[in-house]
């Protein structure tokens, strides 16, 4: 995927700073975070959505999200955290290339999640 910004960070095309590696993911910061630590999961072959995702990295896929959200959540002194992934245009994927947001909270951030 030749267009593909987060390819270009795969590649390291494009610099960022990284907290982890994992066989088949990436996790670095968020270039704009809506909170503090605000970090992406990505996977390293480009998959558009979950549903494009093979199924045998699935239980790579929740080690990697678990041993980052712990190293995040003890970096900024979280009390707790988001886990969200949006799938499609529709529903807010600005990137088309799987990833999942973990989003540390603390109380009084002021963030706020509707559902
Ligand atoms: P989406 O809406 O697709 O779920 O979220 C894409 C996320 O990727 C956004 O939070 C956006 O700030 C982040 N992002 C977009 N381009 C870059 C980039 O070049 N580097 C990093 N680190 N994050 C990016
Ligand atoms: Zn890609």
């Amino acid at each position: 995927m030749d267009e593909c910004v987060f390819c270009k960070i795969v590649s390291g095309e494009i610099n960022n700073e990284q907290i982890m590696e994992s066989e088949n993911f990436i996790v670095i910061k968020d270039i704009s975070p809506k909170v503090k630590g605000h970090s992406l999961v990505i996977s390293k072959n480009h998959y558009t959505t979950f549903l494009d995702m093979p199924s045998e990295i699935y239980e790579e896929l929740l080690t990697t999200v678990k041993t980052a959200a712990s190293k995040i959540i003890k970096e900024v002194d979280a009390d707790g955290f988001n886990l969200i992934m949006n799938n499609g245009e529709t529903a807010g994927q600005i990137v088309p290339h799987v990833h999942w947001h973990i989003l540390p909270r603390k109380k009084g951030d002021g963030f706020k999640i509707d559902i």
